[in-house]
């Protein structure tokens, strides 16, 4: 089975959360069990692609508003990744070391499909599934069914997984002429409120669509930025499936990032060497109970509740807990962190930036993970603390809510809160600092935590099985 992956971000090439990790996982694993999974994404002027071999294996021009536009496909030579990586080179539009944020991104990401899809039917390939992630690529199966250009490949089966449904990549109807010709008599599918959707119409277009938890599909019906009614129209075709984790790149036993590597036999020394490097990086007292936090810093996150919330705390506890916090984004939210430091000298710290080497030894060397999100599609970041056993504090929405059982509950091994609220933090963190205290208990949750199975391998084999079922039915 051929598979497609298209997505704007992949990591170790581009990443900027969690769907990075995704496809550069995913693929992986699909192909470890026998498929042919290839990601192919836009062309980003960045280390990977300056430090690896491609061979350009494509060229062609095509029609973007009436001019001509040149395009390329680069692939990675080796398939170092696990998989093959195709990158979509299209001087002046697809060049560019970002990933987002660009004024003309609507121009770029259609520019990145009609290339794609340009490619794979000029080049006379048909592959079983092309699978869509975010509304990057949400214009594809509305592209693919009703674009005269597109016919041969009218009847792929296609998946678009939904790893944030807040953002939805709308843009005017003066931007239609970036489309090819399209039957006009299905425009309506592109439409939402006036404009044109791409995460609506892929939702509807599709052959089916996924969330990243089972309870973030729920939610989507009542939160999704304006697409509720949509959601609840079409929950009946929607399918949650759990994010894995790439138990290669995310494992204490072998990570190269981390100060001393251990294993779940090992781990209560593993984590105190780690937590002992971590805390003289940041100059903390490796005694007290270390609570981070890792994130996007965006009210999506709770991270706006951060700093009041770090510093009641400490104020209760004088001396009875440190704060790490590690994250970029909204610039307020930013000024609020670093705005605490001179109030709070000793037990907090804060890292305003992107930095993948801190945040490996963030999990392994902290013994709480604090996730406040009032939104949470999946979380990679409570895996990841489970996997290097460190208790993961979070509120219970969507994949937290699917992923974290609160330790006071059977089989438990986190701490669970109701709102994101300073009061909700606040007693969370006062439920940490009395389980820090119980160095037995703490030992019992590390080992349950650690002993418990996210790896893709699971999770790769629910796509799979959703793959087969599209390709047979329809
Ligand atoms: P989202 O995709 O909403 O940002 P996820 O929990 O799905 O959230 O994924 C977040 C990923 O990004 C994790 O791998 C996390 O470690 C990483 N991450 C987020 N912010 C930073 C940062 N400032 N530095 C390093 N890694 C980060």
């Amino acid at each position: 089975m051929k598979i497609y992956h298209l997505s704007a971000e992949c990591y170790p090439v581009a990443k900027v959360g969690g769907l990075g990790d995704v496809v550069g996982a995913l693929p992986k694993y699909q192909n470890k069990a026998g498929l042919q999974a290839a990601v192919v994404l836009p062309f980003y002027n960045r280390k990977f692609v300056h430090e690896n071999k491609f061979d350009v294996i494509f060229r062609a021009s095509n029609l973007f508003a009436g001019e001509r536009m040149d395009f390329e496909i680069w692939k990675e030579k080796t398939d170092k990744l696990g998989f093959e990586l195709y990158l979509i080179h299209i001087p002046g539009l697809l060049d560019r070391p970002e990933i987002y944020s660009y004024p003309d991104e609507s121009e770029q990401f259609i520019a990145y499909q009609l290339a794609f899809l340009d490619w794979v039917n000029w080049s006379q390939q048909s592959p079983d599934i092309i699978h869509c992630h975010d509304h990057h690529s949400g214009l594809v199966p509305f592209l693919l069914q009703h674009s005269g250009l597109y016919t041969r490949l009218a009847n792929t089966v296609t998946v678009f997984t939904i790893h944030n449904g807040q953002y939805h990549g709308a843009f005017g109807y003066e931007k239609f002429k970036y489309l090819p010709e399209v039957d006009m008599t299905y425009a309506g599918l592109l439409d939402w409120k006036g404009g044109i959707n791409p995460l609506a119409s892929a939702v509807r277009c599709a052959s089916a669509y996924t969330t990243v938890s089972p309870s973030y599909m729920d939610e989507l019906s009542w939160n999704s930025n304006g697409l509720e009614p949509l959601f609840r129209a079409e929950r009946a075709r929607g399918v949650g499936i759990v994010n894995g984790i790439d138990s290669q790149v995310w494992d204490p036993a072998a990570d190269v990032m981390i100060a001393a590597n251990y294993t779940v036999k090992t781990s209560k020394s593993g984590k105190q060497k780690n937590k002992k490097a971590l805390c003289a990086r940041f100059d903390l007292d490796v005694k007290k109970p270390l609570i981070s936090f890792i994130g996007r810093l965006v009210d999506d996150k709770g991270a706006d509740l951060l700093a009041e919330a770090v510093n009641r705390s400490i104020n209760a506890h004088p001396d009875g807990v440190n704060f790490l916090m590690l994250g970029t984004g909204n610039p307020e939210i930013e000024e609020s962190l670093t705005a605490l430091l001179p109030h709070q000298p000793n037990q907090y710290r804060t890292f305003i930036g992107y930095n993948e080497e801190l945040s490996h030894l963030i999990y392994a060397g902290s013994d709480f993970l604090l996730m406040p999100s009032r939104v949470e599609p999946c979380g990679l970041n409570q895996l990841y603390a489970l996997r290097y056993g460190t208790i993961p504090m979070v509120h219970r929405t969507g994949g937290l809510k699917d992923t974290v059982i609160d330790f006071g509950d059977d089989g438990g091994y986190g701490i669970c809160f109701d709102q994101t609220s300073v009061d909700d933090i606040c007693y969370s963190v006062n439920r940490a600092i009395s389980l820090y205290n119980d160095k037995g208990h703490m030992d019992l949750l590390r080992l349950r935590m650690m002993n418990l199975d996210f790896s893709w391998d699971r999770s790769a084999k629910q796509y799979i099985d959703l793959y087969e079922r599209l390709i047979t039915t329809i």
